[in-house]
């Protein structure tokens, strides 16, 4: 399965009182079936056989969880560059601060284009104010009051 920090997917067994055992280790108490489930906290409503195949096509079901969240999550290439950037401007700040304050404004002035051009692509693609704003870790009113003026003619 893919890697998104915060979901792990698995096949949840379904205990006999139709409650999911939150795991996916070895389980020994007796299951009546599978449902696909993530750690952090989604389970699916479909139910499978309690066999391997039931199990695998559970996990199966998780891709449909993870689709949407696996499109807005960046590369992680991308992820440990943006990470290393602020690391070393922290760095730079503390050393020679107004050169750290000439980076941060040319920062500054593509990330707030780049933001503005990926918020309009995303909505002629079809995005939610909601995905958004999930997206940029707000609210979708705080997300929709920030850039309507942007997006909308
Ligand atoms: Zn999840």
């Amino acid at each position: 399965m893919a890697d998104i920090p915060g979901h792990e997917g698995y096949a949840a067994p379904v205990l006999p009182d139709g409650e999911l055992a939150r795991s996916a280790g070895a389980f020994t108490r007796a299951f009546i079936g599978y449902q696909a489930a993530c750690s952090c906290g989604w389970a699916d409503g479909r139910r499978h056989p309690p066999t391997p195949e039931g199990a695998k096509q559970a996990e199966d079901r998780w891709t449909r969880h993870a689709g949407p969240l696996l499109l807005a999550a960046p590369p992680n290439w991308l992820v440990v560059k943006s990470n290393l950037l602020c690391e070393q401007v922290a760095n730079l700040t503390g050393e020679r601060p107004l050169a750290a304050l000439t980076l941060l404004s040319q920062v500054e002035s593509w990330q707030r284009a780049l933001l503005d051009r990926a918020v309009a692509a995303a909505r002629e693609g079809g995005a939610s104010w909601s995905e958004i704003g999930d997206a940029m870790g707000i609210s979708k009113q705080a997300a929709h009051e920030r850039f309507r003026a942007h997006t909308e003619l």
